[in-house]
């Protein structure tokens, strides 16, 4: 009588562990939460992806468009923020308006991009460069600017 009791007793616990323990325990330690966009750089984050060229002004939806040597992947909102516009032959999504809540990430280094101009630079008034648009050094990198030899900019 008290085997089967014990018997009981230890098919109840068991139950108790799969269904009550085991998911309690589960629910404790929920699976974390995915980084939010930090792998991804600012510059790629957007609604949709498009080309740029280090010294083009357009901005293309195909990598490889006219005498496109080297295209650089960023977001049409970036593309439009630093000042590209869209390329006539391939047609690509229309500019859409700049984000007027856009900052840069806390803490980065800023340098400074005109659109058609191969180099950045650690001022946006270096020479008679116009329309600078503030970036990252690390976005300036990206896209294959060379250090400007007159203002020295971080590198
Ligand atoms: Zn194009
Ligand atoms: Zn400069």
């Amino acid at each position: 009588m008290q085997s089967i009791f014990q018997r009981l007793l230890a098919m109840l616990l068991c139950v108790c562990f799969v269904f009550g323990v085991f998911p309690a325990f589960a629910a404790a330690t929920p699976t974390p939460e995915p980084e939010p966009t930090e792998a991804v750089p600012y510059y790629r984050v957007g609604s949709e992806m498009i080309y740029i060229t280090a010294t083009g002004k357009r901005y293309h939806c195909i990598d490889d468009c006219g005498n496109t040597q080297i295209a650089f992947l960023v977001s049409l909102e970036e593309a439009c923020r630093l000042g590209y516009t869209p390329c006539g032959r391939c047609h690509p999504t229309p500019a859409v308006p700049a984000d007027a809540n856009f900052t840069l990430p806390e803490g980065a280094v800023i340098v400074y991009l005109s659109v058609g101009d191969e180099c950045y630079h650690r001022t946006a008034h270096c020479g008679s460069m116009e329309n600078a648009v503030a970036v990252t050094l690390e976005e300036a990198v990206y896209l294959k600017k060379r250090p400007c030899e007159k203002c020295d900019p971080p590198q």
